[in-house]
């Protein structure tokens, strides 16, 4: 390659080059996935910090595909989200996974089903700015029988950052039919704390940064503060607050103390096959 002069060479990198290939061939192959079947979602349980039970569990996406092997979500997802597959995609994990939390509402006894497992659905930007959002999840919960109480959908900080009344307003007609709304990976945006009024939003999902500060004996006392911080604040707004990414005994240690309500993490579960989330709330029913 010519280093000087008008010219310049783009110098071909062998692996970034792969990686475009790859990423080509996985968004082509993305809608006969959906059509063929290779996506399948498992669940990770939400656990209540005060006592460990099971209160729901969220549906994270996995392709199975056939050479590649099970591909993550975050590398399919940006790509699924550019073609705008993730509508149909997104709405085939809405239904898959209303049907689960339909499966595991009809094997708690009848005395627990007014406090039901909550499923946990991502919801991307493209969905939320897709008109149908909310007659699709309507009919979707409507077909399956399941109470709005049962569903709630996770949108990120980062997609209602600047959010206008029409992007809030389906956010809104869900909110007032049942459904639960969670913030998610809430702290790695720039929202404004006070700006949280404005959103329909219950549930704060604390990003897994903060957890990550409380890993060792003594925890870093800065993010104990912020988490503190913001967990108060939270519960003067009525939101409850989630955490992820809790990975060891410490970690949940700190964040019951500092209030936090639910949690989630490999400590607790790592994301699983459905059945395991059954197994884990019958237990506790017991
Ligand atoms: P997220 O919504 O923040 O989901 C949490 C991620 O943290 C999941 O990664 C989960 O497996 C992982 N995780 C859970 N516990 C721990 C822990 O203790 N330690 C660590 N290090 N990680 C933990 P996953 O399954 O790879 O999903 C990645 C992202 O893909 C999700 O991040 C979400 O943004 C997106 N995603 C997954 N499923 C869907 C979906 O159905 N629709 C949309 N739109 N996005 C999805
Ligand atoms: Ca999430
Ligand atoms: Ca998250
Ligand atoms: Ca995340």
């Amino acid at each position: 390659a010519k280093a000087a002069g008008g010219n310049r060479y783009e110098i071909a990198d062998p692996e970034s080059d792969e990686r475009a290939i790859t990423r080509h061939g996985l968004t082509t192959a993305l809608p006969a996935a959906l059509e063929r079947g290779e996506f399948f979602i498992e669940y990770q349980p939400l656990v209540r910090l005060g006592d460990a039970s099971v209160r729901g569990a969220e549906a994270l996406v996995r392709w199975a595909h056939p050479q590649h092997g099970v591909i993550g979500p975050d590398r399919f997802i940006p790509l699924a989200e550019r073609t705008g597959l993730i509508v149909p995609l997104g709405r085939w994990v809405l239904e898959q996974s209303a049907r689960q939390a339909k499966v595991w509402l009809e094997a708690l006894p009848p005395e627990e089903r007014d406090t039901p497992l909550r499923v946990n659905v991502n919801l991307s930007p493209a969905q939320l700015h897709h008109p149908g959002l909310v007659a699709d999840t309507v009919e979707i919960l409507e077909r399956i029988g399941l109470p709005a109480g049962a569903l709630c959908l996770e949108v990120t900080e980062s997609a209602l950052i600047g959010a206008d009344e029409d992007l809030l307003k389906p956010l809104r007609q869900l909110a007032e039919m049942g459904v639960h709304i969670a913030l998610d990976d809430f702290g790695t945006g720039y929202s404004n704390l006070a700006n949280l009024r404005r959103l329909p939003v219950g549930v704060l999902k604390l990003d897994r940064s903060f957890t990550q500060g409380m890993q060792q004996h003594p925890a870093d006392p800065v993010d104990l503060k912020i988490v503190e911080g913001i967990v108060s604040l939270a519960h003067s707004l009525d939101l409850t607050v989630t955490v992820e990414g809790v990975e060891t005994g410490a970690q949940a240690d700190h964040l019951r103390r500092l209030g936090c309500d639910t949690a989630q993490g490999w400590y607790y579960a790592r994301p699983g096959p459905p059945e395991r989330l059954r197994e884990l709330s019958l237990a506790d029913a017991v």
